[in-house]
């Protein structure tokens, strides 16, 4: 498998071919807000690698997804999250079309902030 699809929208804005507005990047690693929120914190984190969905996940990912998990709670409260247990914030990933996956890059929903949010 290829690091990068040239036809994947979250590939070229890992490779900062188009823009977005980031929350958090390292080697591995990009966070970045979505472009249609609907909670008050609403960000996605990806994998630089291109893996299309969490269907194709293989040992070798362990690592980058398990940093994700560790991540998210901390990049959740900086973007204005309350703290658990009373605050606390949603993942989802959405795989495959019953789980409603748009983008073919698996990507982590990362959603919070105070209620009302549009959905879930
Ligand atoms: P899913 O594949 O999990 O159903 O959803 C993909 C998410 O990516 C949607 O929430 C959508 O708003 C977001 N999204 C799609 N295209 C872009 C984009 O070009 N930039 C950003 N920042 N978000 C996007
Ligand atoms: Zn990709």
């Amino acid at each position: 498998m290829s690091a990068h699809d040239p036809n994947c929208i979250f590939c070229k804005i890992a490779q900062g071919k188009i823009p977005s507005r980031k929350v958090y990047e390292d080697e591995d690693i990009l966070a970045f807000h979505d472009i249609n929120p609907w909670a008050p914190v609403h960000f996605l984190m990806i994998p630089k690698l291109h893996i299309a969905s969490l269907a194709q996940a293989e040992p070798e990912h362990e690592a980058v997804l398990g940093r994700m998990m560790v991540l998210a709670p901390k990049l959740a409260l900086q973007e204005g999250c309350r703290p658990y247990p009373e605050g606390g914030f949603r993942l989802q990933i959405n795989t495959g079309a019953d789980g409603r996956q748009e983008v073919h890059h698996m990507h982590v929903h990362v959603i919070g902030g105070p209620r009302p949010w549009a959905k879930g």
